[in-house]
């Protein structure tokens, strides 16, 4: 990294060389403004670190012409030994980064906030992409806020003076950051609207109140943690950066959790439904339909000649169908529809709110779409048959039986058809 430095006193001037040398970066030094634009025309400047006077113009008027130029988003921290609210608000306005006052720099501090900006870990690189809401009713302290996060990459942030406009906000936010004083409003009201929604998402308050009733009403609030202003900026950073970490996680372990839990109810093959979930599904969708009394169907599919395939082709051309069929029928029915894989090369689709009719109609339109199918550029062709039932009373795997004597007939007429079986008889015929 290349750091380039304008400072009239050769004093400040040594002293932040040897802490740059030390960490290994590059530094380049002048006295004024125009020499610092040539500096930045000749060589690839990473940071600048600016004073207030200049030799040949101000801070404020050297900030006003860097950011008219191609080289605006390089951040850019004032050190100076002149602390004044007007100054600082106007270069924050700028898109000065930060305001450091000389008199409390020590090498140590400089070089903590040079190798923060440099090494950007792995929470901040994950939460770059994701958006960040401040609320302050001052402006100077959104600003400042965003330089902070702005100075590690992080530009995803939307700044609101009012509360009203941050609740109506539709989006979602992986962090907030709330003043706790704000005018009609408290920061902690706004904290609890927000944890209604938003049960994940960091939420840090900042205040220059330091009552410690409070802070810890805050906390108890809901808040992931609470600021004090004025606050440095290294170690507000360092905050967010253990909030983040936390944040990562959980979401990494929710992530895994549903992963998981998709994986308990899919076949590894042909990603659709397992054996057991589908038939769970059924036992579910049996009690669903008899509760509102809504037609319910199931078609049980086996491939024809299955064997043969995998014989002729090998078992890789063999997986391959079993994957295209699951998935073009997966497409084919409706989402209310489920599809599991019942065993090696059969299939169960359960079909609700369907009665009769319209089952005859989606196994036909399923028999044909699979007997369509092409698979790479083999030229294998399968069909199926099938056994189709609407449901009338009985248990599930009463169902499964009956739907099952449909595929067998369907088999033994020659495959390549669905044989839909009337379902006439009374729960107790069927079940004694
Ligand atoms: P039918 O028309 O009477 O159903 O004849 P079929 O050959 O399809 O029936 P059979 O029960 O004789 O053979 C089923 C075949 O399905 C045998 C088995 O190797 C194959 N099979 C089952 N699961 C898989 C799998 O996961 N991958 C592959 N490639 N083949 C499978
Ligand atoms: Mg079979
Ligand atoms: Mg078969």
């Amino acid at each position: 990294m290349n750091i380039l430095h304008i400072e009239q006193s050769t004093l400040i001037r040594e002293m932040t060389r040897d802490v740059v040398a030390n960490i290994g970066h590059g530094y380049f030094c002048t006295c004024g403004g125009q020499e610092a634009l040539d500096i930045l025309e000749k060589e690839e400047i990473h940071f600048i670190i600016t004073g207030l006077e200049l030799s040949d113009i101000t801070g404020e008027g050297f900030m006003k012409q860097l950011s008219a130029s191609k080289y605006k988003d390089i951040p850019v921290i004032v050190l100076t030994s002149t602390d004044c609210m007007d100054i600082r608000k106007k270069l924050f306005d700028l898109g000065v980064v930060d305001y450091i006052v000389k008199d409390s720099l020590t090498d140590e501090k400089l070089k903590s906030y040079i190798e923060a900006f440099e090494k950007k870990d792995d929470v901040i690189k994950k939460m770059m992409n994701r958006d960040i809401a401040v609320l302050d009713d001052s402006v100077m302290v959104n600003t400042l806020i965003k330089n902070i996060f702005d100075l590690h990459g992080i530009r995803k942030i939307d700044t609101y003076t009012s509360a009203e406009d941050l609740l109506a906000a539709k989006k979602d936010y992986a962090i907030y950051i709330l003043d706790l004083v704000l005018p009609g409003i408290s920061g902690e009201e706004v904290l609890l609207t927000l944890r209604q929604k938003s049960k994940n998402s960091i939420v840090i308050l900042i205040s220059s109140i330091s009552n410690y009733k409070t802070i810890s009403n805050i906390l108890s609030s809901g808040a992931d943690d609470f600021i004090m202003k004025p606050f440095d900026a290294s170690v507000f950073m360092a905050r967010i950066k253990a909030h983040s970490r936390n944040f990562i996680l959980r979401e990494e372990l929710e992530h895994a959790n549903a992963e998981l839990a998709k994986a308990a109810i899919t076949d590894g093959l042909t990603q659709i439904y397992n054996h057991k979930y589908i038939v769970d599904r059924l036992d579910v969708e049996i009690e669903r339909s008899k509760r509102y009394n809504s037609p319910l169907s199931i078609i049980l599919l086996d491939i024809d000649n299955f064997k043969g395939v995998n014989d002729k082709y090998g078992h890789q051309i063999g997986d391959l169908v079993l994957k295209s069929i699951a998935s073009s029928m997966t497409q084919l029915v409706r989402n209310s529809d489920l599809v599991g894989r019942y065993g090696g090369e059969e299939f169960m689709v359960i079909l609700p709110e369907t009665d009769q009719e319209s089952a005859r109609t989606v196994g036909e339109k399923i028999r044909m779409s699979i007997e369509a199918l092409t698979y790479e550029d083999s030229e294998v062709h399968v069909t199926v048959s099938g056994g189709a039932v609407t449901f009338n009373g009985q248990c599930s795997q009463h169902l499964i039986r009956m739907a099952d004597e449909g595929l067998y007939e369907a088999k033994s007429l020659g495959k390549n058809q669905i044989v839909y079986l009337e379902n006439t008889c009374s729960p107790e015929e069927m079940n004694a």
